[in-house]
């Protein structure tokens, strides 16, 4: 096998080391099928059967309810940022969404395109260091639906409970913490992730979605872009990634045999919480995100100087800890250390940070 380096990427990002010897193992012919997954019909028993156990894992992984139905579908996570109003306006409604991070505000600015949106709270003036508190949120009792997401990919900051919203449901973008941690699905009205972060390879979004917002959608849009299409096809309404779906099947496997959404949560605290221990000592050091708001997921820090910060991406890719450079929107490092981040590469930046810090700081 070729070296492996800790791969700190924000996505697609890092899986677990047994799921991709399983798919390289099973990738020429799966056994007894004599066929690649690549090279089969998506109306063949094996996708079908591949797909159906994707769904019943991903059902016990997160407990979801019956009255909800689960989808693999196209276009990225960006695809639901017009999706959800395209369904879930009602007639003349209006929806409420909260912008806390870069896709956040896309998701704000493609809804607008299709109905009435209103900001129900922002974090931008200072610079999305935090998300908005529950008493700085201007809900409409009225609204369709509140958007809001879970997890800010490039600032590193998450929320820790869901907004109250008394009746309203909640819609969420959950692509950074997918499954990171327990999740109490009865609380939203849809959950949408790409898989590409926590759960695969790219080329699936799962939407998890109650079955009475269903009837929300308007018999006039285009059938693609109708959830009621993809229930009905149960995802292969047209050929489905099934290449991704089948990734993803295994990596819930995986998060199952690992002892599921509490132990990812145990993990993903611990891991985070070493960088962020590092961090609070140090002086060289700048977290991003203020400490109540930080991401488990999507590490955020800044160095004394834009020339220290470069020299501390290119060292650490040197000794194998690779992907480090924050999204130019931050600028500094970013670690992102999801669920199939090893605890040991994150033990060995914590080192390499202080390492660095006694040499160059
Ligand atoms: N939402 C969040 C929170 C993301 O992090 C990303 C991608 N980094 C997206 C949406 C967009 O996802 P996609 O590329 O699958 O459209």
């Amino acid at each position: 096998m070729t070296d492996r380096v800790y791969n700190f990427a924000a996505g697609p990002a890092v899986l677990p080391l047994p799921v991709l010897e399983e798919a390289q193992r099973d990738l020429l012919a799966v056994p007894g099928v004599g066929i690649s997954v690549m090279e089969m019909s998506h109306r063949s028993k094996t996708i079908i059967g591949i797909m159906e156990s994707a769904e019943e894992d991903i059902r016990r992984l997160a407990a979801i309810p019956e009255n909800y139905r689960v989808l693999f579908l196209q276009g990225g996570a960006s695809m639901q940022f017009s999706m959800v109003p395209m369904n879930l306006l009602t007639p003349n409604g209006k929806a409420d969404h909260v912008v806390t991070g870069s896709f956040a505000k896309l998701a704000f600015q493609d809804a607008q395109r299709v109905g009435q949106i209103n900001l129900a709270g922002s974090t931008e003036a200072g610079g999305f260091v935090r998300v908005p508190d529950q008493d700085e949120l201007e809900l409409d009792p009225e609204a369709d639906y509140l958007h809001f997401t879970t997890n800010n990919t490039i600032y590193g900051t998450q929320w820790r409970l869901e907004p109250e919203t008394g009746g309203v449901p909640l819609v969420a973008d959950a692509s950074s913490n997918i499954f990171s941690k327990p999740i109490d699905v009865a609380k939203y009205g849809l959950i949408y992730a790409g898989a590409q972060k926590n759960l695969g390879a790219a080329g699936v979004t799962l939407v998890i979605i109650r079955e009475d917002l269903l009837e929300r959608s308007p018999p006039t849009l285009p059938a693609m872009l109708n959830y009621n299409t993809h229930v009905k096809g149960k995802s292969a309404y047209n050929t489905p990634p099934v290449f991704a779906v089948y990734i993803l099947g295994l990596v819930v496997k995986w998060l199952l045999a690992q002892g599921g959404l509490g132990e990812m949560a145990r993990r993903n605290a611990e891991k985070s919480q070493l960088i962020y221990d590092l961090i609070d000592s140090s002086e060289f050091f700048r977290g991003h995100a203020l400490p109540p708001y930080r991401s488990t997921m999507n590490v955020t820090f800044r160095l004394p100087s834009e020339d220290l910060e470069a020299r501390f991406v290119d060292h650490a890719a040197e000794t194998g800890l690779c992907e480090l450079k924050g999204h130019r929107s931050v600028g500094g490092i970013r670690a992102s250390i999801y669920n199939a981040f090893p605890r040991d590469g994150v033990a060995a930046l914590v080192s390499f940070m202080q390492e660095f810090e006694r040499t160059q700081g």
